[in-house]
């Protein structure tokens, strides 16, 4: 059995409800990890802290009003661009896309409002295009 650095104590695996705080607003997620018997210690693995990404990247992207993973993902699709056509063409890297509906990092807020107004139909994949 795994044993705590910090105190000797031993370490369990659960789920533990966490609190997140960001720009004062908090909200509880369920994070999984190795969590000591004995201090409380939590130990979390890249793994652990990748199934919570999600979650924590879509309170912190509600709090700034942006869209949501999964609302990049949906309007990517809606004007249908993969991850690769809709990076280049928005630019940000070639994982731009992969990167925003998992979470990894946020959209800047230009592109959050660009998406919007494609969502809304008032500028086209063309119009982008042309312009580009
Ligand atoms: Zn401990």
């Amino acid at each position: 059995m795994k044993t705590c650095p910090m105190c000797d104590g031993s370490l369990k695996r659960e789920d533990r409800m966490t609190v997140y705080t960001y720009k004062n607003h908090t909200k509880e997620i369920v994070q999984s990890g190795e969590y000591c018997v004995v201090c409380g210690e939590g130990f979390l693995s890249s793994k652990d802290l990748k199934a919570s990404q999600k979650e924590i990247a879509d309170f912190k992207r509600g709090v700034d009003h942006l869209l949501t993973t999964d609302e990049v993902r949906a309007i990517r699709k809606k004007l249908k661009l993969t991850q690769e056509k809709a990076s280049v063409l928005f630019g940000g890297g070639v994982r731009a896309f992969h990167k925003y509906e998992t979470g990894e990092n946020a959209q800047s807020r230009p592109l959050d409002i660009l998406l919007k107004l494609m969502d809304i139909g008032k500028v086209s994949v063309d119009d982008l295009q042309r312009i580009g």
